[in-house]
């Protein structure tokens, strides 16, 4: 085939095109995304082909142009996308980008739970977690178990227990991980254990509270995160009959539990889990708790840089 300009100049000369028709089909003829389709498929487009797509290319540049102007289109959400089929022109319908995001947006919405965690985590991704060396093994362990889960969610894979100091990206690297999970349709709650320690300590004592419900809600979901584990003091009840619970259900159910801490195990458990309020030791329920959260996640620290204030 000629050059695919003087081959569009001769279709247009050589149709006795009534004059408004020609003027349109010259615009049509000019668009950029033409020219490079025409040109990228030159060997497959005959001249014959081209003209007999006329009315393809027409409605390809004028919904194109609707899309541009934010004018309704044929297909909201949709754009056109030139295709080759048996050597003939067609058009088919792809989503736009904004559609793709949107849907995005609604299946996270639906697929991630979060309980007290800032807004912000919506946008949390993979791809944006920073790369420092210090960050790598964590974010190794947490791509190793998305491989495994999505893969086959129904046999056990241990979570991970992030311990780190503030600002290091914890929080964020669970919430990418929550983010990708609904992108591929798993379901994640992710809690911040301080604020939800305080939730349920202000429904007990109400009429009809719903602490075992939350509780309940909790503790069977597919993926759960337990975050900020340590941050406030833990009475013997939620380590017993909140956190005790939960863990022990998901022990059984096998059910993947993330942590995160500014605190490694060992702090959490003799600094945070064997003290009660009452100023007692209670090594061997630490313990029992302990127990169950080595059970169901594999510790690593994660260290670096603070980006809280960046
Ligand atoms: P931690 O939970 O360890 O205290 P966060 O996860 O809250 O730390 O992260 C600290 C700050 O860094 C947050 O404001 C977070 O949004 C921000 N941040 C932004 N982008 C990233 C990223 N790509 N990786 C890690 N943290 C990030
Ligand atoms: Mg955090």
């Amino acid at each position: 085939m000629q050059n695919v300009q003087d081959t569009l100049k001769q279709i247009m000369n050589k149709r006795k095109l009534n004059h408004r028709f020609s003027e349109v089909m010259q615009q049509v003829y000019k668009n950029p995304d033409v020219i490079e389709f025409c040109q990228k498929n030159k060997e497959q487009l005959s001249q014959h082909a081209i003209e007999i797509g006329s009315s393809k290319l027409y409605e390809f540049v004028t919904e194109k142009n609707k899309l541009k102007n934010h004018q309704n289109n044929l297909m909201p959400g949709y754009e056109p996308k030139l295709v080759l089929s048996n050597h003939l022109i067609d058009i088919e319908y792809i989503p736009t980008k904004e559609n793709i995001s949107e849907t995005k947006e609604k299946k996270r919405a639906k697929l991630v739970r979060s309980i007290s965690m800032p807004k912000s985590l919506k946008n949390a991704s993979l791809d944006n977690f920073y790369r420092e060396p210090q960050r790598e093994e964590a974010l190794d362990l947490v791509l190793k178990f998305l491989e495994q889960y999505m893969d086959n969610p129904h046999t056990f894979v241990k979570g991970v227990y992030l311990a780190g100091s503030f600002g290091v990206g914890k929080t964020y690297l669970m919430g990418a991980m929550a983010n990708t999970l609904a992108d591929n349709g798993f379901e994640t709650t992710i809690i911040h254990f301080p604020s939800f320690a305080v939730e349920l300590r202000n429904s007990i004592g109400k009429l009809n509270n719903d602490v075992s419900a939350k509780i309940d809600a909790i503790k069977k979901s597919p993926v759960l995160v337990i975050d900020d584990i340590g941050a406030d003091n833990i009475s013997s009840w939620l380590r017993d009959d909140v956190l005790g619970v939960i863990l022990e259900y998901r022990m059984q159910e096998e059910l993947p539990t993330f942590f995160t801490s500014n605190f490694s195990m060992e702090q959490l458990e003799e600094e945070h889990l064997t003290i009660n309020q009452r100023g007692e030791a209670e090594p061997l329920k630490a313990k029992r708790l302990m127990q169950r959260i080595q059970f169901l996640s594999q510790q690593v620290m994660i260290t670096g840089k603070n980006h809280r204030f960046d």
